[in-house]
């Protein structure tokens, strides 16, 4: 489980996360969506620290994220997927995936290729073991990052618009995977645009804009009855 209480975060005086208050339950599955700039990447990075924050708390699995030691316990049990696909370009994909495994969980090498060999057939790839990441196409290469990501066993998985690179003939595959994960019951919080996504998996859609969390709803009535003006005006631009 994900809890933040009253999380505020800053970028020198502007202020991009306020008072954020979010429970991500074990097994649940929310997406953020909201428009450029409004905080949903930043809220994101705070779950693992790649940001700092100035107020609050998050606690992540029961682990109080206040710097030091726990932040590489946290790192550890949440897995996370960019928009860039962020793979190492001079390894291999099975190499991509062994890295991690091997040097901050110790897994020795045999052990970790098998893992790494398990999740690459997951995602749906394992011909492309011993390609390198540019000799994939963008849907594989997101794929190869949520298998790398898999191969850590972590509790819960973040998204940060996966499939907003990606041409639109490879978001299916991206996604298709995405909700395979989630009917496994993984707990995840992506932000994402794509509804098809959120309509299929999402346990509660989050609206956030300007650094706020302004509407949050299962997602019949997150769709269908949208209360905030933002909102509906929001879901007008991306229907
Ligand atoms: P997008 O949909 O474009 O990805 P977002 O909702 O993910 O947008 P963030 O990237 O979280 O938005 O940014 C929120 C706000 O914080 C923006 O106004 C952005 O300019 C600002 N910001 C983000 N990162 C930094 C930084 N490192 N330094 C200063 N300001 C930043
Ligand atoms: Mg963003």
């Amino acid at each position: 489980a994900i809890t933040m209480r009253a999380v505020n975060k800053y970028y020198g005086a502007f202020h991009a996360l306020v008072d954020i208050d979010l429970t991500v339950e074990r097994g649940e599955r929310v997406v953020i969506c909201g428009p450029s700039g409004s905080g949903k990447s930043t809220l994101i990075r705070t779950i693992n620290q790649l940001e700092a924050i100035q107020s609050g708390q998050i606690v992540v699995d029961g682990i109080a994220l206040s710097g030091g030691d726990n932040v590489a316990k946290v790192r550890q049990e949440v897995g996370m997927v960019f928009q860039s696909f962020n793979l190492f370009p001079h390894m291999t994909v099975l190499e991509n995936c062994m890295l991690a495994p091997m040097k901050s969980r110790k897994i020795p090498r045999a052990e970790a290729k098998a893992t790494a060999r398990q999740y690459l057939d997951r995602v749906k790839i394992p011909e492309q073991a011993d390609k390198y990441p540019a000799q994939l196409s963008g849907g594989q290469q997101q794929r190869v990052a949520i298998a790398r990501a898999l191969c850590m066993k972590p509790r819960i998985m973040l998204f940060d618009e996966p499939t907003s690179a990606l041409d639109p003939e490879m978001v299916k595959e991206v996604l298709d995977t995405m909700i395979d994960l989630a009917r496994e019951g993984m707990t995840m919080l992506c932000v994402t645009h794509e509804m098809e996504f959120a309509r299929a998996v999402a346990d509660r859609v989050i609206f956030m804009d300007k650094g706020v969390i302004v509407e949050e709803n299962p997602p019949e009535a997150f769709f269908g009855n949208p209360q905030n003006e933002r909102l509906q005006n929001f879901l007008g631009q991306i229907a």
